[in-house]
């Protein structure tokens, strides 16, 4: 019998972030997290809510049938070893899925058609330092992205020492402003003057909802 997975929710929406925003999305995120980030806005994630079997998430997501787009969360969603069996199960049934990792674990297991999208922790979360610096190796350029998750001018600078220090202009790299916190024109601007060759991108949902 398949183990259950800890799960913090289930539900339906658009994505608000990745080359993704603005699709509707399947959001399956998994209860529990290694990191403790200053700016979490995922809290209630570190306890598990309920549990499922693969089966019985899967039974749930294609009552939305016909969307396809899955996006796996936390959470981080790699501590729990069943994961893989859900990327398994959700590639034979076709979807197509994201994976949303805080980047402190090893990448190399998640397989090839999972779209990782992988932060890499500022100073300003406190949990700088917390990036596995071989899962360089497991990112691929064609297809996944790496995200920095912005909150002052300091962590700015930090961000684009980390990209300039490690060669990574062919990755896809989103930065991010925290929200609430960073005014996204700064940002913007920053990246402007210093033509940096990245994508700005603001959390879209918390637009919409920004009271939920
Ligand atoms: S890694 Fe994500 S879920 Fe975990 S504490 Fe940081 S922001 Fe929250």
């Amino acid at each position: 019998m398949n183990k259950k997975l800890d799960l913090a929710e289930i539900f339906y929406s658009l994505q608000g972030e990745s080359s993704f925003a603005g699709f509707p999305c399947l959001f399956i995120r998994l209860a529990g997290c290694n990191l403790r980030c200053n700016y979490c806005d995922t809290t209630f994630a570190f306890e598990t809510k309920f549990g499922l079997s693969v089966d019985e998430i899967i039974e749930k997501i294609e009552e939305y049938s016909p969307v396809n787009l899955v996006e796996i969360t936390g959470g981080e969603p790699l501590l729990q070893d069943e994961v893989y069996m859900l990327f398994h199960a959700l590639h034979q049934k076709k979807f197509t899925l994201l994976l949303e990792t805080n980047g402190s674990l090893s990448l190399e297991k998640v397989p090839d058609y999972v779209i990782k999208i992988v932060d890499v922790k500022c100073p300003e979360s406190g949990e700088e330092g917390s990036f596995l610096m071989e899962n360089f190796r497991f990112i691929d350029p064609e297809k996944d992205e790496i995200k920095f998750v912005i909150t002052n001018k300091w962590d700015y600078e930090w961000a684009k020492k980390f990209i300039f220090r490690f060669k990574i202009f062919e990755y896809r790299i989103i930065f991010s402003p925290v929200s609430e916190i960073l005014e996204p024109h700064f940002l913007a601007d920053w990246i402007i003057a210093d033509k940096l060759p990245i994508r700005f991108q603001i959390q879209l949902h918390k637009y919409f909802w920004k009271d939920n």
